[in-house]
């Protein structure tokens, strides 16, 4: 047949290449149990919120409706850095310096609480420390983000290192970038085994943790489940996403969705071709950005998506759009070297309309949080939840309200429906400061 030739690709997985040894085997809670906190959701933040409780010596009982690490936490592309969304920079000029600056201290210090389980528990979680490079792929993003977040970073005595198209060259070998922001103490991860560990590591702590049990109903004075109930003194929900399916800030919190890809694997040459000195997780300051970082195995991992699969009401099972839009990106950044995307799979999260985390409490003895995108953000939340618990905790609890103004509020979220609400709010929290 003539005409254009399709390019030769290896063929490709649609699954989760971090779940690629099968996931678990879960056994349900049967019956009624009893603890001192239930904590619904296990992600990184529910996690994080049972082991804070757990090492303070509460009883805690762990419900996931799946396996933990089956939410966003087990799907993710694992960069461990504070601005999964909003750069300091971001946080500064939209916030002001103090509230800016206290909410980058919250999120890094989810990083640090990271890094501090993985060694705690001796996690073996493909931990790839490695600097992350903010890009800019037009001379404009250049001088609108990446110049003020070094400024910023410099004024705030975060250390940074700027770089103009011409100094890029000798860290990063994209062809189509103009220049980038470095900063080091960040480092990547295999976030579902991260998750899978903490969960073992929590049940020898003596952490009661049921898989396979979703929380149907919170009382007041526990939670259902379909085969039995646990009765607690308090409840935090971590449900993420899910959040609105237990009634909790239906209007606050929307999903988008993105595409992970990893690559067969590298050599040592071509992954040089790419990151000539030294590996960097590396993304972009668009809304929808592209991201990639070296995982074990010297293979490639590649994140993005398109506005319309972002925001896509249903969640995709493949989309070869996006990834033949990966493949192009590689290819154009990177004709040197041939990368060949062997997994594709695509994840949803909980975000907020102003890509700052959902944080609220029914009253004293019952918390939910979620929409924090990005993995620091949530363990810092469930550490957050856990000091409330303990020691009355409450400094952000109006900065995180789900009750707080959105660039887009609620009537206009009625007329626009979800998806174009939260699109508007997004570009407003991105671009409207820059
Ligand atoms: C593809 C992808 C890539 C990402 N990449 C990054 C990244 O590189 N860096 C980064 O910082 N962030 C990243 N994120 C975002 C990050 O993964 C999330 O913001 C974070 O993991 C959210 O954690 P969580 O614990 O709040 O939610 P989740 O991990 O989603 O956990 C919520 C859990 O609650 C469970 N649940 C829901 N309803 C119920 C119920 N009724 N009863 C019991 N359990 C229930 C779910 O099954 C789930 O396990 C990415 C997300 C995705 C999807």
């Amino acid at each position: 047949m003539k005409g254009r030739r399709t390019p030769y690709h290896c063929r490709v997985n649609h699954a989760v290449y971090w779940q690629r040894g099968g996931t678990p085997s879960v056994t349900p809670l049967r019956g009624h149990t009893r603890c001192d906190v239930v904590v619904v959701g296990g992600g990184m933040a529910g996690l994080t919120c049972a082991d804070v409780l757990a090492q303070r010596g509460v009883r805690v009982a762990l419900l996931e409706q799946r396996y933990c690490g089956a939410g966003a936490s087990g799907l993710s592309s694992g960069f461990v850095t504070p601005d999964s969304e909003l750069a300091l920079h971001d946080l500064v000029t939209s916030l002001g310096e103090a509230r800016g600056r206290r909410l980058w201290d919250f999120a890094s210090g989810g990083v640090a609480r990271i890094r501090g389980t993985i060694e705690r528990f001796g996690l073996d979680c493909d931990h790839q420390v490695q600097d992350s490079l903010l890009v800019a792929r037009s001379a404009r993003a250049y001088r609108k983000a990446v110049e003020p977040e070094h400024r910023t970073r410099s004024a705030q005595g975060e250390g940074s290192t700027l770089y103009d198209r011409e100094s890029l060259r000798p860290v990063l070998a994209a062809r189509d970038v103009h220049g980038g922001v470095r900063y080091g103490d960040t480092f990547g991860i295999d976030s579902y085994a991260y998750c899978r560990g903490v969960r073992d590591a929590l049940e020898r702590c003596g952490v009661s943790i049921h898989e396979g049990t979703p929380a149907l109903r919170l009382t007041a004075g526990g939670v259902e489940t379909p085969t039995g109930s646990v009765g607690a003194d308090a409840i935090a929900v971590f449900t993420d996403r899910w959040l609105a399916a237990l009634g909790l800030a239906p209007a606050a919190v929307g999903e988008v969705q993105t595409f992970l890809a990893v690559s067969q694997p590298l050599r040592d040459d071509e992954l040089r071709a790419i990151f000539p000195a030294e590996p960097l997780m590396v993304w972009d300051t668009d809304l929808v950005y592209q991201y990639f970082r070296a995982i074990g195995g010297g293979r490639l991992l590649v994140g993005a998506s398109d506005l319309r699969e972002t925001y896509a009401r249903r969640e995709a099972r493949r989309s070869p759009r996006v990834l033949r839009r990966m493949r192009r990106y590689l290819a154009r950044q990177f004709p040197s070297v041939r990368i060949e995307l062997e997994w594709f799979w695509p994840g949803r999260l909980g975000v907020s309309k102003d890509f700052l985390p959902i944080l609220g409490r029914g009253d004293a003895r019952r918390f939910f949080a979620g929409a924090g995108a990005g993995l620091p953000w949530a363990a810092a939340l469930g550490a957050y939840v856990a000091d409330a618990m303990t020691h009355g905790r409450q400094e952000l609890d109006q900065e995180l309200s789900p009750a707080r103004r959105f660039a887009v509020g609620s009537r206009v979220q009625r007329v626009l429906g979800k998806p174009v609400a939260f699109a508007l709010s997004h570009a407003a929290a991105k671009y409207l400061r820059r």
